[in-house]
Parts: C-alpha cells; sequence; structure tokens
C-alpha cells in the first residue's frame, strides 16, 4: 500500500512536514559545482592534460609541526585518568582564549579581555550563526562581490526576498567595491543596521586602511548599526599600515562583532578552529530595552554549542608560542611568495592585477571585456589552468577572475608560465 502512494508520487495524498521555504530561494550551489561541471568536461576531452587548480579557497601546505605536536601530547593526556577531559567549557578553554587576547589583541593595542573571546569550530559557521541574536527587522548591507556565506545565511533565515534575474536578492543593499572605486566599500548615505566587511578581503584581495575603517566604526556609530568584520585573512597583510583587527579602531568596540579563523594563517579548514569576538560594551534592543549582545551569544553557544575538541584547542594554542608564531609566519610568506608570482607575471602578460599583496588571492580585469564565465572556459581550454570566475561572487564580481595563491610553488610557477604563453 505504501509502495503505491509512492508510485503514486503526488504529496498531497500524504502529510509532510513544511520545509524552511527559504532555502528555496537559494540559487541551486551555482559556482563551485557548475565549475565542477566545466572542469570534468574539459578532462573527458582532453584525458592527457594535465589542468593546475588556482580556484580554490583551501591552503595546500602541510599542518605547522608545533600544531601537531601539542595535538598529540593532548590526545595521549586523553589517554589518561588524570587527563582525561569531557565536555569542555562550551565557549573555550581558558588559556586558548588568554593566548588570543594577549597575542592577537594586547599586543596590537586592542582591549579585548579572553572572555570576550568565544572559541568556535569555524567562522564560516560563526558569521552565519551569528543571525541568531539578530533581529529580522534589521537592514542589512553587503559588499558587491562577496563571501556567499554571508548573503546564503541572510536568505536561509528569511532576512532577504527573492533573487532578481542577475542574482541579487530583494532587500539585501550591495555595495560594490571594484576599479572604479578603487576596492574602496564606499560609506552608505542610508542607514543600515548590519553590515558585512571582510578585510583583507575574499574574493579581491583589497585591505581597508585605517581611514577608511574609521570611517566605517564612525557611520555605525551614528547610524547605530552593527559591524560584522570577518578578518579571516589578517595574518597575510604586509603593510604595517594596515589594521589587523577592527579593534584597532578606536570606537569599535561599541560597533563590532570580529570573526579571526586558524584556517587560513595556520592550515587548520580541515582541523577546525576559529573564534567570535563580542566585546561586552556591544549593544543592542529589543522593544525599547537595550540588551548585551555577548550575553545572547554566551546564551547561544551554550545551548547550542558544545565547544571544540580539547586536541585541536591545544593544537590552536601552540600558535601562540614563539615557535608557533614563527612557522605560521613561514606559511604566509611562503603563501604570499605565490602571490608575488601571480601578480609579478601576470602584470608582465598585460594583466591588470589587484589585490595579492595584502592577500592571497589575485583579482584580474579580463582581458578584451571578456566575461568572466568565458575567461574562465578560455584559460581552462588554453592555459589549461582552472580559477574562479568573479561573477560568482556578486554581479560586481564580472569582469574579474579570482586565483588562488593556495598551492605548490611548482604549480604557480608552472601555471604562471602557461597564461604567459597565451
Ligand atoms: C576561509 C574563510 C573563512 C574561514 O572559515 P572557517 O569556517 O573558519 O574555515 C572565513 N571567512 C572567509 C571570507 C573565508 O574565505
Amino acid at each position: 500500500m505504501f509502495k503505491a502512494l509512492f508510485l503514486n508520487n503526488t504529496f498531497k495524498d500524504f502529510q509532510v512536514v513544511q520545509v524552511n521555504a527559504n532555502y528555496l530561494k537559494l540559487k541551486a550551489g551555482y559556482l563551485f559545482p557548475e565549475i565542477a561541471r566545466r572542469i570534468k568536461k574539459f578532462n573527458s576531452e582532453n584525458p592527457d592534460v594535465n589542468l593546475i587548480r588556482l580556484g580554490i579557497g583551501d591552503v595546500t601546505e602541510p599542518l605547522p609541526s608545533v600544531c601537531r605536536e601539542a595535538m598529540k601530547l593532548a590526545i595521549d593526556e586523553m589517554g589518561t585518568a588524570e587527563g582525561f577531559r569531557g565536555y569542555g567549557p562550551e565557549q573555550g578553554y581558558i588559556w586558548l582564549r588568554e593566548s588570543i587576547a594577549k597575542t592577537d589583541y594586547s599586543s596590537r593595542g586592542c582591549e579585548i579581555s579572553a572572555d570576550e573571546i568565544f572559541i568556535s569550530d569555524g567562522s564560516k559557521c560563526d558569521s552565519s550563526n551569528i543571525l541568531d541574536i539578530l533581529g529580522k527587522e534589521n537592514k542589512i548591507a553587503v559588499t558587491d562581490p562577496v563571501y556567499p556565506v554571508y548573503v546564503d545565511s541572510n536568505v536561509m533565515t528569511g532576512r532577504t526576498g527573492e533573487a532578481y534575474k542577475t542574482g541579487e536578492y530583494q532587500g539585501l543593499k550591495y555595495i560594490p567595491i571594484n576599479a572604479n572605486n578603487g576596492f574602496e566599500a564606499q560609506i552608505p548615505t542610508e542607514k543600515f543596521d548590519l553590515i558585512y566587511l571582510c578585510f583583507p578581503n575574499n574574493p579581491t584581495g583589497a585591505v581597508s586602511t585605517k581611514e577608511q575603517l574609521a570611517q566605517w566604526v564612525e557611520y555605525a556609530k551614528k547610524n547605530n548599526a552593527l559591524i560584522l568584520f570577518d578578518a579571516a585573512y589578517e595574518a597575510f597583510i604586509q603593510d604595517e599600515s594596515i589594521p589587523h583587527s577592527i579593534y584597532e579602531i578606536e570606537g569599535a568596540k561599541d560597533c563590532a562583532i570580529e570573526f579571526r579563523s586558524f584556517s587560513k594563517n595556520a592550515g587548520f579548514t580541515g582541523t577546525r578552529c576559529a573564534f567570535t569576538v563580542i566585546p561586552k560594551s556591544l549593544k543592542g534592543k529589543a522593544g525599547n530595552e537595550e540588551v548585551d549582545l555577548w550575553s545572547l551569544w554566551h546564551r547561544r553557544q551554550s545551548t547550542k554549542f558544545n565547544g571544540v575538541s580539547y586536541f585541536v584547542q591545544r593544537g590552536a594554542e601552540a600558535v601562540y608560542s614563539s615557535q608557533g608564531q614563527t612557522q605560521i609566519q613561514t606559511l604566509v610568506n611562503f603563501y604570499m611568495g605565490n602571490a608575488e608570482i601571480i601578480k609579478n607575471k601576470l602584470t608582465e602578460a598585460g594583466f591588470e592585477v589587484f589585490g595579492a599583496t595584502n592577500a592571497p588571492y589575485a583579482w584580474i580585469k579580463t582581458p578584451e571585456n571578456m566575461s568572466s564565465w568565458d575567461f574562465f572556459d578560455f584559460l581552462i581550454k588554453k592555459g589549461n589552468v582552472v580559477g574562479t570566475p568573479g561573477s560568482g561572487f556578486g554581479a560586481a564580481g564580472e569582469g574579474y577572475f579570482r586565483l588562488s595563491a593556495f598551492n605548490s610553488r611548482e604549480n604557480v610557477e608552472k601555471a604562471m608560465n602557461r597564461i604567459i604563453k597565451l
């Protein structure tokens, strides 16, 4: 009888649950699946060609030895009765939070205390989960191009309308960052409540100066807005005048949440550890009542999260030892060496190249006004190199192309030689 029902295949015949229909507004995972499809097609038509992939935003170098050793020790500790640990604090172990407060904040003149730091298993989840504690009425602004997580998490939670043909969602404000404005996100003239900023930027590699960030902080304070600042790539900053944290700007503790991750600086993309800073001075409102965001996030994490594993937090802590600092600097230098090669070779070849000096991404203007996808096809066919079409990150990314510095030196050099010959 059930079989008959299924074969009948008309859902109206039986009771089914309601789904979160907001998910249906999402454009079916457009970017990376489409890239994979085109790679697959190319490979099947050209089985002998070895493609070099500079498309992914994932690190490639091995995990630093200090982190591995700390994690091994921690696992052995867990194998003893005295060293065994069960559930840890949901907000993370205090020794890790203190190391972060000291090395990432105090040393840069930012007054962030250990208990304002919440350890998590990733910035991707934190930057989307943060919406849990924020009202649906808030008006939201993102940059364009944008890290798709910010947009999609707003769509999923019903904070937008449908997508327009251009791919932009009704109800979101898109602030373009492109060559016309020097990759500077212009301060809006209207009031927005939540503003997502990511500097150094993925995908454009752009950075924000102290003066520009100060303008954002001033805007946020004037408009009672909250800045969601993603600093996942701060370790790649080479220019000493560029702030690593938004809290280097006076007043930011009253208007900004910061997301950081060990994914890119310490190669933790597969190990998983990150943190979010919620200063205790941050206020929101419920009706006319003032509420502090720290308490809400603390409550949220305590209820929905059980912390990052002990050994992974020990691995992250090792990043802050002096040896750890040297090892992550070596990693960053290696990738930035790749970025420099990409930038120099492509510039030599006549391309207009942005980014790649304070970030592991080069953002390239496609030649002869080719569309991003046409350039993708051209590059894969003629150069056998894979990158990421800029239009996949938003309408203002059209006509651009992202190449990542996350690869071996050999592959980067080979890829650049192939492109130069085109
Ligand atoms: C890689 C990346 C992160 C880090 O995400 P995790 O979940 O911590 O791995 C955060 N933001 C941006 C923009 C990124 O590209």
